[in-house]
């Protein structure tokens, strides 16, 4: 399917990697030329030769903490654009009881501070030109609360809320604010929740992630490249009609009727 955004130009943060990578490796395929942002200049440059030679699109890379003002600014300072996918890494697992005031602090600037003031910088110019698309990556937690990382839990809901009005008030200019919401998929992320699976229960990374996989009915992890072509499709022509909607990918982990 043609999705109808070639020589549109997007900013992906957190895109060296994972979800990230796959979300800029899609939009690229359809034609879109691209700003990309990780901490990690190195793994990011491989990521952004990896795609020109893929699909042959303009690429841009901007090392930089995306949870700090000087980073935000610093991509922000290549717009405007015509798609933003938000992203960063998720907040550490943990128990209750052991989480600081700073530990939340932290968790809500990266998970929900960080991609409303993306949004800020972007929908601006996107309400002026009558055309957007805003992807966030957020989480299965959103929908059903994975208890260990309460952090994440209660930083996603909170920029899930911002997203349902301000979706509301930007869909008259042509512009929609969707969100992602990964299950498992097979990522450095995973592997790290994994491992600390590992430890906790002595087992091997082999049973953790089998024992992981029982519980997905499609008895799997996703792939970035699937979860790519869905933040592609969202950023389309076709999915104009799509306004404020929480999408989960998840092999039906999650176990909701609606
Ligand atoms: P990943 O494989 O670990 O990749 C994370 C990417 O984000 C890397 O490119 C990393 O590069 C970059 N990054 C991390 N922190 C950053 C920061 N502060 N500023 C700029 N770039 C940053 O993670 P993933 O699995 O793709 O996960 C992406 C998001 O989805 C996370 O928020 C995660 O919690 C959420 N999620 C993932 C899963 C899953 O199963 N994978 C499930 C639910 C939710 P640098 O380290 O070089 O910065």
């Amino acid at each position: 399917m043609d999705l109808g955004i070639r020589g549109k130009r997007a900013l992906v943060t957190a895109a060296s990697k994972g979800l990230g990578r796959g979300c800029a490796m899609a939009l690229a395929e359809a034609g879109v030329d691209l700003v990309l942002n990780a901490r990690g200049a190195e793994a990011l440059d491989a990521t952004a030769a990896a795609i020109r030679a893929a699909h042959g699109v303009q690429v841009t890379t901007v090392a930089g903490d995306i949870t700090s003002e000087a980073g935000r600014a610093a991509v922000l300072a290549h717009g405007p654009f015509d798609i933003l996918v938000t992203n960063a890494g998720g907040p550490p697992p943990g128990m209750w009881h052991d989480w600081s005031r700073d530990d939340f602090i932290k968790a809500i600037d990266a998970n929900m501070l960080t991609p409303v003031a993306l949004m800020q910088g972007c929908l601006p110019a996107m309400i002026k030109r009558g055309w957007g698309r805003v992807v966030n990556i957020t989480s299965q937690s959103v929908k059903s609360p994975i208890p260990q990382l309460g952090l994440s839990n209660a930083a996603r809901a909170g920029l899930t809320g911002f997203v349902a009005g301000t979706a509301r008030q930007v869909a008259p200019h042509g512009v929609t604010i969707n969100n992602l919401l990964p299950g498992i998929h097979d990522t450095d992320r995973a592997t790290a929740l994994d491992g600390g699976v590992v430890k906790a229960r002595g087992l091997t990374m082999e049973e953790a992630r089998a024992e992981r996989m029982a519980t997905i009915p499609a008895r799997r992890y996703g792939t970035s490249e699937e979860f790519g072509a869905t933040c592609a499709f969202l950023c389309s022509q076709q999915a104009g009609f799509i306004v404020g909607q929480n999408i989960l990918l998840d092999g039906g982990a999650v176990n909701l009727t609606l």
